[in-house]
């Protein structure tokens, strides 16, 4: 499953979307909003992304994530303002940059794996290694993603919900059933068992007398075990309709 995502893109002419092509995109920044207030989600920053001060500066990336949404503000194709390794730099030249937000009133480890999905679905779709997800501080030394850096193997554990999510579209993984994918092949196990059985049974009670008769007479070999459904029914009814009487 691909990570759903709302595009609210900034306007083009606006001065933080330069329209200019991104080189590749060869890489994927890694970014943590660092804005912890209440209502710092992914749609507050797409509204700033459209407004005067972001322009100002200029600053844009490509998607900014929290606990509930992705939304998407420039193309993947153009690239933004957000590496702080200038207006040469590979960062900003080269890479898809993505904000995870930290709004106090926001899961934060929702947000961390949305983001690391969406990570591993860009990674997919633009035929990139792992290799290719960057941390902001690895372009310009700033430490950003502030909370992933901080906590213990934080970057390794995003890595690795990364590669969770690739190998899945990869098809290196198999993917857990749904409950009604699960119920619907339970009752298909079943059905196919029950056929089988029908085609492998033991001599039911109601078909006995027309067995014995039948080996009695020569007609099948003993133990009749073993046969199906079908043919103990043919073989009943030929007993019943007086078809199998001694020669
Ligand atoms: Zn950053």
């Amino acid at each position: 499953m691909f990570e759903t995502v709302q595009v609210d893109m900034i306007p083009a002419g606006r001065a933080n979307r330069p329209g200019a092509p991104l080189d590749g995109p060869y890489f994927i920044t890694i970014h943590d909003t660092a804005n912890p207030g209440r209502g710092a989600n992914a749609l507050m920053h797409a509204k700033y992304l459209k407004g005067d001060a972001a322009a100002a500066l200029p600053v844009s990336w490509h998607f900014t994530v929290d606990d509930t949404r992705v939304v998407q503000h420039l193309p993947v194709t153009e690239h933004g303002w957000h590496a702080g390794d200038g207006s040469k730099g590979q960062g900003n030249l080269s890479s898809i940059g993505i904000e995870i937000c930290e709004n106090e009133d926001g899961n934060r480890t929702d947000a961390e794996a949305r983001a690391a999905r969406l990570v591993g679905d860009l990674l997919y779709k633009l035929k990139l290694p792992i290799e290719a997800v960057v941390q902001h501080n690895h372009w310009s030394g700033k430490n950003c993603p502030h909370i992933i850096r901080a906590r213990k193997n934080g970057w390794e554990v995003f890595l690795d919900q990364v590669q969770t999510q690739l190998n899945e579209h990869l098809g290196e993984v198999d993917v857990p059933m749904t409950e009604a994918e699960r119920k619907q092949f339970e009752a298909l196990a079943a059905r196919v068992a029950e056929l089988e059985e029908q085609h492998n049974m033991k001599v039911p009670t109601w078909a006995q007398p027309a067995v014995d008769r039948a080996i009695a007479l020569g007609l099948i070999e003993a133990p009749a075990d073993g046969s199906s459904r079908d043919f103990f029914r043919i073989l009943t009814i030929m007993y019943r309709r007086g078809l199998l009487n001694d020669k």
